[in-house]
């Protein structure tokens, strides 16, 4: 029931968008109290980041295990009961499963987690739930501290202990900002139309081999003028990056032809969020190890559809898997829960895993 306890109280500190992470902060300066603990500065939101070496100083360390998760939860309507409660052997609450249980499960673990001569460090960021801010951040700090991990674990839910998920998409959101010319509708033939190029480039986007979806589009609006502008936001889906980068040379290969074949035309693209996939690069060692102790791979279709701080960890470790308590399905729900029975079971294995390196 330990874990379960832990897990209460943290669900009890409110953090989302808006709020100050300091009640959190606090929480988790006296729960590893002893512990080398740096707090990051964060400028956006003044919300700092945490980096904690559980069993070691944050420097000069070699082949660590990086544990990492999130403070904050999603902002709650008002009308949802977010306080912890337990019903039929559940713990409900805001953060239950995304993400306080990973959070509940390492301090539990603490005293076993000491004892280990790999050194192990977790790393907390703040506004993932906003736009996955922060782990960047976390990894320059890393590298200035001259820290190298052999191994990242994110604690986001997948069904830990039974399952770890080594894979997600990379997601990626783009502006494109089609510009024509405007003319009277007496003599459309003077524009261009703006709309018309954009429709074009909304079909090339559809038949990409990526999943592309169109998220927000304007332009136009008078009955009088051929429209000038036209604007779409999309956000594309690719399960890794080689895969991405060349479907995005062939849209910028269109887009070239379409312009120079056109008169008045312009095309800019912008990018306005950028996260890398998850790729499958975990060594045979890590993966032979999961497999061992009998832990089963996630759902790869509902995996894929995610995004975690997992891609952007993965390009400074390869050995990046996704593996905490909690139903993904339960996450940013109303009545968000976690069997209990689970929780318990997490940092047990957890410790099982980490022993292993
Ligand atoms: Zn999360």
């Amino acid at each position: 029931m330990k874990t379960t306890e832990i897990l209460k109280e943290l669900i009890t500190i409110k953090f989302w968008d808006g709020l100050s992470n300091r009640e959190l902060l606090d929480y988790f300066h006296k729960a590893f109290k002893g512990c080398d603990i740096h707090e990051i500065t964060e400028t956006r939101t003044g919300n700092p980041y945490m980096v904690i070496g559980i069993n070691c100083k944050l420097k000069n360390q070699k082949d660590a295990i990086i544990l990492h998760g999130h403070m904050d939860t999603i902002v709650p309507p008002k009308e949802w009961d977010i306080s912890p409660r337990v019903i039929d052997g559940k713990l409900h609450g805001l953060g239950s499963v995304d993400m306080r249980g990973f959070f509940a499960g390492i301090i539990s673990a603490l005293p076993e987690l000491k004892k280990m001569k790999t050194p192990i460090i977790l790393t907390i960021s703040s506004d993932e739930e906003t736009a996955i801010y922060g782990t960047d951040k976390i990894i320059e700090f890393l590298k200035s501290r001259r820290i190298t991990p052999q191994l990242v674990i994110i604690g986001e839910p997948r069904m830990a202990p039974e399952y770890v998920a080594p894979y997600h998409n990379g997601c990626s959101v783009q502006k494109f900002v089609v510009k024509g010319k405007g003319a009277q509708m007496s003599v459309p033939q003077l524009g261009t139309n703006a709309i018309v190029y954009a429709s074009k480039i909304v079909e090339f986007l559809n038949a990409l081999k990526i999943t592309t979806t169109v998220v927000e589009i304007g332009g136009g609006g008078s009955i009088a003028t051929v429209p000038d502008t036209c604007e779409f936001k999309v956000l594309f889906s690719f399960p890794t990056q080689t895969e991405f980068n060349k479907e995005i040379t062939k849209v910028k290969k269109y887009i070239k032809s379409l312009e120079t074949g056109t008169q008045n035309l312009q095309i800019s693209t912008e990018i306005m969020a950028h996260l890398p996939p998850l790729e499958e690069n975990q060594s045979p060692k890590l993966m032979g190890v999961l497999e061992k102790m009998g832990v089963k791979l996630f759902d790869r279709e509902v995996a894929s559809k995610t995004v975690t701080e997992g891609g952007i960890y993965s390009n400074f470790c390869p050995d990046t898997i996704i593996f905490g308590p909690g139903d993904l399905k339960l996450c940013h729900v109303q009545d968000e829960h976690t069997p209990i029975e689970k929780l318990e079971a997490y940092p047990i294995k957890l410790v099982e895993l980490l022993k292993e390196f």
